[in-house]
């Protein structure tokens, strides 16, 4: 392929184990429980519209971005299923709606402003899907609201509640359990007044994140939104999926130093014995994070662990290869499926999450897909 003769670094995308993943999940569904996929952050870094035109075909209900012009790249690249745009900015009203996009409505100015956009465009009975603030304080209706929601969509037939829903705070972690249990009870009783406000209009009610599926069978209600978990990341059983997503490239230089020599910026990486280096092409501009230098974190090279020695520059980093049988041209791993050289592994060394990692891998790196 083209990526593999232009781009020595890639982001290996395997959309079969993606499926594998989905069913996994679907596996732990009550029957008739639908699935949203978060689609957002360009499919949590391994490309929106791959993603999704993949989707399509896979009995999922809903896709999910966070801004508008991600909503409007997969209208444009063909995508007709249900998109919901989670982080919508009043600006972006008249856009999501010529292009069928579906909004998070949190506030009462949200809806105002939704509400006129859609009647400014002369539409009537336009989907809105309405966000619950039942703890994680960050979006979304509080309980004291719901009265006013109720009045404010009731008697007019512009828009009308496709999904209400709210998001947990702790839905991985043991310590928050009964937190996230107080969240199901508050959700529920929210939006029991909503589907009783506006009976007979199907109202999908949504809680768990991938975390939560796992974690809180009883939570499912009429659909789930799964997340990272799509993308290869588990929270109680990591054995039942496969790895989505693997960060490559290649040595392109190979230096013997002698002891003394130093290696890259800042000369931190001073060498005491004779030593192999391996230059990559990818530095933190692709997005790796600069405190992975000086052997806090490894690569594979032929299978072996290769630290990175001295600072990561920009566009590349060296590693010691010394040992290691290696030539110019050889595959590196950067991370992959291997134990110790996973995504999780590289979030723990940087203190973060997965999520960061995956999303942060910059648009320089070439996507490809097998
Ligand atoms: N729902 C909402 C509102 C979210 O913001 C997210 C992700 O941030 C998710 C669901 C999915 O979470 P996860 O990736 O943990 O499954």
């Amino acid at each position: 392929a083209l990526e593999q003769r232009t781009h020595t670094t890639v982001l290996e995308v395997n959309l079969d184990n993606m499926i594998h993943n989905l069913n996994y999940f679907r596996s732990l569904l009550d029957p008739g429980v639908r699935i949203m996929i978060m689609d957002k952050a360009s499919g949590y870094g391994t490309g929106t519209y791959e993603v999704a035109s993949m989707l399509q075909h896979q009995g999922v209900s809903f896709l999910a971005v966070a801004f508008a012009d991600e909503g409007v790249t997969l209208r444009e690249a063909g995508i007709t299923m249900p998109v919901v745009v989670l982080n919508a900015d009043s600006d972006s009203f008249e856009i999501m709606i010529d292009y069928g996009l579906e909004p998070e409505i949190y506030s009462f100015s949200s809806l105002e402003a939704f509400s006129q956009a859609v009647r400014r465009h002369g539409e009537t009975r336009y989907p809105i899907h309405l966000k619950l603030d039942t703890g994680m304080h960050r979006l979304g209706f509080t309980e004291s609201d719901i009265d006013g929601v109720v009045a404010a969509l009731r008697n007019q037939r512009t828009l009308y509640i496709r999904s209400v829903f709210t998001h947990l705070a702790g839905s991985d972690e043991e310590r928050h359990n009964d937190f996230t249990r107080e969240q199901i009870a508050r959700y529920t009783a929210m939006s029991d007044r909503l589907l009783e406000a506006f009976p007979g209009e199907h109202i999908i009610r949504h809680v768990c994140n991938t975390a939560g599926i796992e974690r809180f069978p009883e939570a499912q209600f009429d659909m789930v939104r799964l997340g990272v978990g799509l993308y290869g990341i588990s929270f109680a059983h990591q054995e039942q999926l496969l790895p989505v997503s693997t960060l490559r490239s290649r040595i392109v230089q190979i230096k013997e130093l002698q002891p003394g020599e130093t290696v890259g910026y800042g000369r931190w990486g001073i060498i005491d014995r004779p030593t192999r280096t391996a230059t990559v092409p990818i530095g933190y501009a692709d997005g790796l994070d600069r405190h992975l230098s000086r052997g806090a974190w490894s690569m594979l090279v032929n299978g072996r662990p290769a630290p990175i020695i001295g600072n990561i520059c920009m566009d590349t980093c060296m590693l010691d290869i010394t040992g290691i049988d290696a030539r110019e041209g050889d595959p590196v791993t950067i991370f992959g499926a291997e134990p110790g050289n996973t995504v999780s592994d590289m979030a723990a060394v940087l203190k973060t999450i997965p999520y960061e990692i995956m999303t942060s891998i910059s648009t320089r790196v070439k996507r490809v897909y097998t």
